[in-house]
């Protein structure tokens, strides 16, 4: 579908189309980016400028774009059998298949897979289930999960509430009662004395705080992710998840690890709980699931979970698309093709090793306060003095001109306020990475001319 001129495409993009998470006014005046074709770990506008996809999409093309495989296992899947429910006592292979693979390639706790279309109606399902789940087990009065500041877990109503992002809770009435938000674990931004050590474990300790202030018996569950991704590509020192998980122990409460963003190799791990250690009871997933192709979500369940839900009768929730076989059967490839081409392996041997080293050469800079990476996300942290970490003013902006900058320069990256944020696609070669960080470099010399400007 193309043949318009990239103006004639926005002009019936601004009259027509509301884009989600934008100010819809300010971006007619602007016009979108048209973005027409993609290829490997390259996009190409309406123009034809090809762009190095430093997001993968948005966190979910895993496996770059253009894989022939995802697009017959698509097609055979639609000749075949393109819907079928699985209510009402049905159930079709795409979705059984893939259910199987998820138990193979998860924690040995985690055997039962919950379908969805996205990774919001996975949160969702998670608030559900573990309510039901504590009702089911005689202690109906745990309905409080857990949550934390600036935490993102989606856009439905569930969802945005267990997420800990102040512009949407400002935004229909959220949150939700008994979800509560204790602060992150953001290091670069905390100011007082303790090493980061000290702050990860201190942080981990607001949760068993508020589990004691709300009453411990009161408490269902906590959701986190591994690295925050929409917030900002936070990383938690390496002493907060041990301590969350020691907590969650201790007061029996069940650990919600939501792996819509780390899971499916990010971290260099197949899942971000693998990677830092922890034993989820539910493991809420979507976007790298079927590297983006399709949409599709789910819950991983644990027996202990799963065990206590068949004693509650119907579990009234499941959608439409609950294990769309179409969306299950490209799932099932994209996990194979992980999986065969040892992909997750490479990014922890090869690809997040040399891109933690360039990455890191970025830090010289002279507006860069901070430059970090975990697997393949990365973050740069924008200041105006290195030494006291100031931020430019206003809020906001320098992150702003900073990702406009990039675009201009051939490589998507996303800006978070005073963050410029990336999570290639796995499949990105060391020469790919070269220009990648060869271009935010550029990018940051010329943010730096513009601020002075
Ligand atoms: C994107 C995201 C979600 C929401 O997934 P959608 O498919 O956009 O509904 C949930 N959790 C995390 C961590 C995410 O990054």
């Amino acid at each position: 579908m193309s043949g318009r001129s990239t103006k004639d495409w926005q002009t019936a993009d601004a009259a027509h189309y509301l884009h989600p998470f934008t100010d819809f006014k300010s971006l007619a005046a602007k016009g979108s980016r048209i973005i027409t074709r993609a290829d490997g770990v390259y996009i190409y506008d309406n123009d034809g400028n090809q762009i190095l996809d430093g997001m993968s999409g948005l966190w979910c093309v895993n496996l770059g774009y253009g894989r022939q495989e995802l697009i017959d296992a698509a097609t055979a899947q639609m000749h075949e059998l393109p819907f079928y429910n699985s209510f009402f006592q049905c159930a079709h292979p795409p979705a059984i298949r893939l259910a199987e693979l998820l138990s193979e390639i998860t924690q040995p706790q985690l055997n039962h897979a919950f379908f969805t279309g996205s990774g919001s109606e996975a949160n969702d399902t998670v608030i559900r289930m573990v309510r039901h789940y504590w009702t089911v087990l005689g202690q109906p009065q745990r309905k409080i999960i857990i949550s934390r500041i600036n935490a993102y877990h989606g856009s439905t109503v569930g969802a945005a509430s267990l997420g800990g992002m102040a512009a949407q809770h400002g935004q229909g009435g959220l949150p939700i009662p008994g979800v509560e938000h204790i602060p992150q674990p953001y290091y670069f931004e905390h100011d007082g004395n303790l090493s980061e050590h000290e702050f990860g474990i201190e942080c981990a300790r607001e949760l068993e705080r508020r589990i004691e202030s709300v009453g411990p018996d009161n408490v269902a569950a906590f959701i986190a992710e591994p690295v925050q991704g929409a917030g900002g590509v936070i990383v938690p020192p390496d002493s907060y998840w041990p301590e969350i998980q020691r907590i969650c122990d201790r007061h029996g409460i069940l650990l919600v690890v939501d792996e819509v963003i780390c899971g499916f190799g990010r971290l260099g791990a197949w899942f971000g709980a693998d990677h830092y250690g922890v034993k989820p009871d539910l493991m809420p997933m979507a976007k790298g699931m079927s590297s983006g192709y399709l949409p599709i979500g789910g819950v991983m369940v644990s027996d202990r979970v799963a065990e206590g839900l068949a004693e509650g009768g119907e579990f009234f929730h499941g959608f439409t698309y609950s294990g769309h076989p179409t969306c299950a059967a490209v799932a099932v490839k994209a996990i194979e093709i992980l999986r065969d081409e040892k992909i997750v392996e490479r990014v922890h041997d090869d690809v997040a090793p040399y891109l933690a080293a360039r990455w890191a050469t970025l830090a010289e800079h002279p507006i860069v306060g901070e430059a970090r990476t975990r697997g393949l996300v990365g973050a740069i942290e924008l200041v105006a003095d290195k030494g006291t970490k100031a931020r430019f003013q206003p809020k906001g902006k320098a992150g702003e001109i900073a990702r406009d900058l990039a675009v201009k320069n051939g490589v998507v990256m996303r800006h978070v306020n005073e963050s410029l944020i990336i999570a290639p696609p796995l499949v990105i070669s060391r020469a790919q990475i070269d220009e990648l960080v060869d271009k935010a470099s550029k990018t940051l010399d010329q943010t730096h001319a513009a601020l002075r400007g």
